[in-house]
C-alpha cells in the first residue's frame, strides 16, 4: 500500500526501532512513563511539528502528524504516553495571547517546556461537560481554584496543564456550555499550593491520575482568551485530536495485523501452518481491509483540517472507524494466537488492552454516533 509521508515514516520509526517489546512491557508491568522514548521523540523534533516555525516548530499539518502517530504505534510502541503534547498546545496557539504564545510555544519546540495534561474529565459529570463542578472565582488580579479532575493523564510528567473550570454557574448563561473558561495552569508552581495530584493505576500504563484543587490560586494571565468561552476552545481542539487518535488506532491495527500473519505464517498445528484454514485467514484479510479503510477516511479528514475548512464530521468518522477497526484487528491478533496471545511476552495483550481505550476516550463511540445522527443526518438530540 502506498503511504503518504514515507519520509517521515521512515524517520518515526527509526527512533522507534531502539524501543523493543521489552521496553515497552517493563514500563507496562512497573506502570512506569516511557521517558526515554519521550525525549528521543521529542529530540527528533516530532512532538513539535504542528508548532508553527516562527514558535520553534516545524509548521506541518496534520496529515504529517498522523503519520507520525501511526508509525509509533505500527512500531508496537505507544504514542499515548506523549500524544498530547502534539495537540493541547493548540488552545493556546488559536485563542491563547501573543505573550503566552512567546512564553510556551518555543519552549515546547525545543523540549524544555511540557503541556500534555488537560483537566476536562470529573467524577461526577462524565461526558456532560456542561456539569463540571470545578470553579474559578475572580479575585482582583487572580482566580481561585478549586475542584476536582479524574483521569487527567501525563500531569505528573507535565509543566503545564490546560483546565476547563466554571467561571459562571450553569443556570447563568444562554446554554449550559457558556460559562466555562480555559486557564493554562502552572503545574511547578501549583503543585503543593493548591494542586494535589494522585496516580490513578489502571488497566493500561497511561500515566493517568486524580487532581484536586483546594483554593489554588493563579495570576488572571493564565485566562486563555475570553472568560466564559472555554468550551468553545476546547472543542476546537477536538478535531486535532480525533484525527491523531484515529491515526494511532490505524498504527495499532497495522502491528495486530502483521503480528498476526507472521504468527500464522510460522505456527504449525496438525502438521501446517496454521495460516493454510480459512478460518484464520479470514478474520486476518478482514481486518486488514477494514483498516484500509479507516485509513483513507483519516487521510480525508486530515486533508480537509488542513484546508482550514470544517472537519468535524470526518474527523469523529475517522475515529469511529479507526477505533472499531483496531479493537476488531486486536481480537483477531489475540485470536489468531490462541493462548500465546495472553503471554506477555507477544506484546498481543498489552496492544490490546492500550488500543481497547480507544472506544471510551477521548471521547466514547456511543457520543461519535450521537454526533452524526444529530449533526450530520438531522436526527433529533438525543440527550
Ligand atoms: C486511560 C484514560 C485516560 C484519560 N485521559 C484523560 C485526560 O487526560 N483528560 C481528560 O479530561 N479526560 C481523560 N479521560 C476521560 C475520558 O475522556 C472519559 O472517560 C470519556 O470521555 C468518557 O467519560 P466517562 O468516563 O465519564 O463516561 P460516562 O460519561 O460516565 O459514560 C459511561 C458510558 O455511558 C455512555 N453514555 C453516556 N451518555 C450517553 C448518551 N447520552 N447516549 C449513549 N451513551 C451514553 C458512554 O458512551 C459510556 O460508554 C481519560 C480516560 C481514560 C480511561
Amino acid at each position: 500500500m502506498i503511504q503518504r509521508h514515507q519520509d517521515i515514516r521512515d524517520a518515526v520509526a527509526q527512533v522507534c526501532s531502539q524501543y523493543p517489546g521489552e521496553y515497552w512491557r517493563e514500563k507496562d508491568r512497573e506502570q512506569h512513563y516511557p521517558s526515554e522514548f519521550v525525549r528521543a521523540l521529542t529530540e527528533a523534533g516530532f512532538l513539535s511539528c504542528l508548532i508553527p516555525e516562527e514558535y520553534g516548530g516545524s509548521g506541518l499539518g496534520i496529515s504529517e502528524a498522523a503519520a507520525v502517530m501511526e508509525e509509533i504505534q505500527a512500531a508496537g510502541c505507544n504514542g499515548g504516553a506523549c500524544h498530547a503534547q502534539m495537540y493541547t498546545m493548540g488552545t493556546v496557539l488559536r485563542h491563547g495571547s501573543e505573550d503566552q504564545k512567546r512564553m510556551l510555544l518555543p519552549g515546547i519546540s525545543s523540549g524544555e517546556l511540557r503541556l500534555q495534561a488537560f483537566g476536562v474529565t470529573e467524577p461526577t459529570s462524565g461526558t456532560d461537560t456542561s456539569r463540571i463542578r470545578t470553579t474559578a472565582v475572580k479575585e482582583a488580579d487572580t482566580y481561585r481554584i478549586n475542584g476536582q479532575k479524574v483521569w487527567t493523564s501525563r500531569i505528573a510528567h507535565s509543566d503545564f496543564m490546560l483546565l476547563l473550570a466554571r467561571t459562571a454557574p450553569r443556570d447563568a448563561g444562554e446554554k449550559p456550555h457558556h460559562g466555562m473558561s480555559v486557564f493554562l495552569v502552572d503545574i511547578r508552581e501549583a503543585q503543593g499550593n493548591g494542586l494535589t495530584i494522585k496516580p490513578l493505576r489502571a488497566m493500561i500504563n497511561h500515566a493517568t491520575t486524580e487532581v484536586f484543587f483546594d483554593d489554588l490560586i493563579i495570576p488572571v494571565s493564565s485566562l486563555v482568551g475570553q472568560e466564559g468561552n472555554g468550551f468553545r476552545y476546547i472543542l476546537d481542539g477536538m478535531n486535532a485530536e480525533r484525527i491523531l487518535i484515529a491515526a494511532e488506532c490505524i498504527g495499532d491495527g497495522r502491528w495486530f495485523v502483521e503480528k498476526a500473519v507472521n504468527y500464522a505464517n510460522e505456527r504449525k498445528v496438525f502438521d501446517r501452518p496454521i495460516g493454510m484454514n480459512q478460518g484464520i485467514q479470514f478474520p486476518i484479510a478482514r481486518s486488514y481491509a477494514e483498516l484500509q479503510a479507516a485509513a483513507l477516511m483519516v487521510e480525508r479528514a486530515s486533508d480537509i483540517f488542513d484546508s482550514g475548512e470544517d472537519c468535524g464530521a470526518e474527523a469523529n468518522m475517522a475515529k469511529l472507524l479507526a477505533a472499531d477497526a483496531s479493537w476488531k484487528a486486536g481480537d483477531m491478533c489475540l485470536q489468531t494466537h490462541g493462548g500465546f496471545g495472553f503471554a506477555e511476552e507477544y506484546d498481543v495483550e498489552r496492544k490490546f488492552r492500550e488500543t481497547r481505550l480507544y472506544q471510551i476516550a477521548p471521547i466514547s463511540t456511543n457520543l461519535i454516533l450521537s454526533y452524526i445522527a444529530e449533526h450530520v443526518l438531522g436526527l433529533p438530540r438525543s440527550f
